[in-house]
């Protein structure tokens, strides 16, 4: 191939797709040193991450394309290097997100889950995920992603179904999971339980509500009560204070009555309630509220629910059975107001608590669930970061890690859902226990009746995914892969999920392999928009990764996402950064072409042993160092810093600088345009494997025309032994520094500097770049470099070759002359070919004409009485202007002197 077949512009869209697919037909996707293949060797340690699985009814987003971004980056490093790698991918059903969107469908033919029933449902639900699942991980692959997907995996896959069976029943049978009335968070609309993930919190403006309990021994004493919630006065079983709040200790042990129903309730003294909240009396819901839960366990409160699943007030609830939670709220507000029991109503900001799905306020419900009891669980996994197994990155999350482990609540597993692993219980309708087993029964396990009917519920969707680091590889049989590949190097996710999905795996992996699932938790931070506002959709500023794909190219979205990153940093994504990191790309196309190009022009091997310049040194050492920084970088996460040195190494040195001087070398031709062309060559090479897993698509395709002008030159001896593929080419290795290298990189700083101080200059007086300048250097012990680098002082700074001197020092400034001062460097331009000497000295005089004129006004002013008679302020600001204008007149002459 030779230049003219490079395209001018770089075609992102035709290039990325073709490229994608060739990497992935070629295999290179897949891990070297496969334990199925002969001359496995199960001694080279793998590098592996389990990708953090999408949900299948996902649609890419930011969020989405920062994970993969990180996660390939460091997948395309670790290839590099030659470890054997692997990056499993996959997707999640996700419970609630899929069920939703198929009940939606049916919606529209007018059709139900409950009309069509459970089987019909799920096979409507497979067909969806079949038709609409690929989405999401087409997108991932557009993102670049070399993932190998032969081992794509879906949670509900049989494999992982087993592996769920598996988890779950050993947990009971270990004593575990149990089922039990607790008080969980409850979705009216959805009629399911929810995470607590799957809620989020809003303020709203809501009311605080006081009325009175009274006292069921003397009904002239009351104590007032302060709700938010009205409605659950129906479900109150005591009314607790602060054992040391001296307005209620008469009350204590005293039962009050509950307004409208009759009931009564005691008194209780509890520390958790504050006493400076409403009243300083608590009404206590152990039904419908989780901290009253908690203080009902404490005195042995009974639970009344009052609530049914649609949020409806039950039998409890007297009068206001079949109302909705709101009305009923009303209708009791209503008829204590009209029995003398309301104080008042004061506005009050509520934290409300809203389904994230189904957008409706979240009821804490007390209802029987199945649960895992965590304590166990948390304690190994506490363990596990405490003795170093695993490192969290960065460091900061472990102790919030510790802080949610420490505290952590029994895990809520089942869901009242029909999409999941359905839970493998059954219940035997003859004796009413339990069967629990690997294999689904036709009989139960106590009496040996068959008339058992399974669980209706299914698991939560973070039960499966704590389990995928290991059951993606084969868990729970013993394949090669999972001796092989687990337990997993590297878990890279969002710091918001580190305890919903991070924690469980880490339990979990604990529990079912005995091994930590990772050694490291690499967490990036969330990204805003660029006013740092958090992207969503309802918030309408989301950057579509997709759109920007298309308009911009993946290497410019991948690039600005890695650059802008820190470990466990949010981030503002600004489209004009995307936008200046396209023109980075294009720059980069536009060095490629400019080398390859060289390589054209050279048609002979070299006559002698290469004799490099101070350049050609230079950016040779410039690039060492930077393979150094690059890898060190690397080392310790610092991705984003590491993406910045390489932009700034590649713009401002190799394209600004080194292609710049090389244009000229390359014009001497023989020995000296082979070797320019050579370094042109490695730089560009180097430069692009390490630039490759930020951008992926870019480099490769222009590291493919770089081999191929390569080849056709006779310079082809530089690559041989280079791979077909870029993507599986070797990282540069860092070297130390050689002795040379300090000193080549101090002279050629100090060429730039007097390079650009005479562009400055030239630019200040508007000298066109056709005009050559005479200049004099006196370069002190910098003399011989300045001498030697001449040529490159004239071509870049357009100087004068033939006017142009270089010697250890002056006696003194040269008449007529300007001085540039460049560190040891004095430099002398004749003042005469920066300017019209005549119209120079014109302005000037007029200039000065015009402040003399000031100064005699102003001595004629100050020698009045007006210095007298006017305010003293008033004088001294007259005198001040007096002194400006004598400094500005003493500079003109000046001036006007060194035109002389
Ligand atoms: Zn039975």
């Amino acid at each position: 191939m030779t230049t003219h077949d490079l395209p001018k512009t770089y075609d992102f869209k035709t290039t990325e797709e073709r490229i994608y697919s060739w990497w992935e037909k070629s295999g290179y996707f897949q891990p070297v040193n496969k334990p199925d293949q002969p001359g496995f060797d199960p001694d080279r340690k793998p590098f592996v991450i389990s990708i953090p699985p999408p949900n299948v009814t996902g649609e890419l987003h930011v969020g989405h394309a920062m994970f993969v971004s990180v996660e390939d980056l460091m997948i395309r490093y670790h290839r590099m290097k030659g470890i054997p790698t692997l990056w499993v991918p996959g997707s999640d059903h996700a419970g609630i997100a899929t069920q939703l969107q198929v009940e939606k469908l049916l919606a529209r033919e007018g059709l139900s889950r409950e009309a069509i029933g459970r089987e019909e449902f799920l096979r409507r639900t497979w067909a969806w995920k079949h038709k609409y699942g690929g989405i999401i991980t087409q997108q991932i692959r557009r993102l670049g992603a070399s993932c190998d997907w032969t081992r794509e995996r879906f949670t509900l896959d049989d494999g992982l179904s087993r592996a769920v069976r598996e988890a779950f029943v050993s947990l009971y049978e270990k004593g575990l999971i149990y089922r039990g009335p607790r008080l969980i968070n409850w979705s009216p609309g959805l009629k399911t339980a929810v995470s607590d993930l799957e809620v989020e919190y809003a303020e709203e403006p809501g009311t605080l509500y006081y009325f009175k309990y009274l006292l069921a021994d003397n009904q002239d004493e009351f104590i007032v009560v302060a709700t938010t919630r009205p409605e659950t006065i129906l479900g109150d079983t005591a009314v607790a204070v602060h054992p040391e709040d001296p307005r209620y200790q008469k009350f204590v042990g005293r039962k009050v009555i509950v307004p409208v129903l009759g009931r009564l309730i005691p008194v209780i003294a509890d520390s958790y309630v504050s006493r400076e909240f409403g009243s300083g009396a608590l009404k206590i819901t152990p039904g419908h509220d989780p901290n009253d839960y908690e203080i009902g366990q404490r005195h042995n409160l009974p639970i009344i629910s009052m609530l049914d699943e649609a949020a409806q007030v039950n039998v409890h609830g007297g009068p206001y059975q079949g109302q909705d939670r709101f009305e009923c709220r009303k209708n009791l507000w209503e008829d204590m107001r009209q029995a003398g029991l309301v104080v008042k109503e004061e506005p009050y900001t509520l934290n409300v608590p809203r389904t994230q799905r189904g957008g409706e306020i979240v009821e804490p419900m007390v209802s029987t669930q199945w649960f895992v009891h965590i304590q166990p669980l948390a304690d190994k996994a506490l363990e596990a970061v405490r003795d170093g197994r695993i490192r969290i990155v960065p460091e900061r999350f472990t102790k919030v890690y510790y802080n949610w482990l420490e505290n952590i609540q029994d895990w809520c597993i089942s869901r009242q859902l029909w999409w999941g692993h359905r839970i493998p219980v059954w219940y035997c309708a003859e004796c009413g226990q339990s069967t629990v087993t690997r294999e689904n029964p036709d009989q139960c396990a106590h009496c040996g009746s068959t008339h058992i009917e399974q669980d209706p519920d299914v698991l939560d969707t973070w039960f499966s995914s704590g389990l995928w680091p290991f059951s993606t590889l084969g868990w729970p049989d013993q394949t090669p892969d999972l001796a092989y590949f687990y337990p997993t190097t590297m878990m890279e996710t969002a710091y918001d999920i580190l305890f919903f999905w991070v924690a469980r795996m880490i339990m979990m992996g604990l529990e079912f392999t005995g091994e930590v699932p990772f050694s490291t938790v690499y967490l990036h931070g969330l990204i805003r928009d660029e006013n740092g506002r958090k992207m969503s959709k309802s918030h309408g500023v989301a950057v579509d990764p997709l759109i920007t794909m298309d308009e911009l190219g993946t290497d410019a979205l991948r690039f600005t996402l890695l650059v802008g990153s820190s470990p466990g940093n949010d981030m503002n994504l600004d489209l004009k950064r995307v936008e200046a990191n396209r023109n980075f790309a294009n720059k980069v196309w536009n060095a490629g072409r400019f080398v390859i190009g060289c390589l054209g022009q050279v048609n002979a091997e070299p006559v002698a042993d290469p004799v490099w310049t101070l350049a050609d040194s230079w950016i040779w050492a410039r690039l060492q160092g930077l393979i150094r920084d690059v890898e060190r970088l690397f080392q310790s996460y610092q991705y984003g810093e590491a993406g910045r040195q390489l932009y700034d190494f590649f713009w401002s040195e190799f394209a600004d600088w080194y292609l710049e001087i090389a244009k000229h070398q390359m014009a001497n031709g023989g020995d000296r345009a082979y070797y320019t062309a050579k370094t042109l060559a490695r730089i560009l090479d180097l430069s692009l494997r390490m630039l490759h897993p930020f951008a992926p698509f870019i480099t490769e395709e222009l590291w493919g025309h770089l081999r191929q002008a390569l080849q056709d030159s006779p310079l082809a001896t530089e690559c041989a032994g280079w791979p077909e593929a870029l993507i599986i080419a070797n990282w540069p290795a860092p070297r130390a520094e050689e002795q040379w290298e300090a000193k080549c990189v101090a002279d050629f700083s100090l060429v730039q500097d007097v390079i650009r101080a005479l562009r400055n200059l030239r630019a200040e007086k508007n000298v066109p770049p056709s005009r050559l300048l005479p200049a004099r250097m006196a370069a002190g012990e910098q003399m011989d470099v300045l001498i030697e680098q001449a040529p490159t002082l004239v071509a870049l700074a357009q100087l004068d070759p033939l006017q142009l001197k270089v010697c250890d020092k002056v006696s003194e400034k040269p008449a007529g002359h300007v001085g540039l001062v460049v560190g040891p460097v004095e430099i002398f331009l004749p003042l005469s070919e920066l300017v019209n000497v005549e119209e120079e000295k014109a302005r000037l005089e007029k200039a000065l004409g015009e402040v003399d004129g000031q100064i005699i006004r102003l001595e004629k002013l100050l020698s009045s009485q007006f210095a007298e008679k006017a305010p003293a302020d008033v004088v001294q600001k007259e005198r001040d202007k007096l002194t400006g204008f004598r400094d500005t007149a003493a500079k003109l002459k000046a001036q006007l002197v060194s035109l002389e």
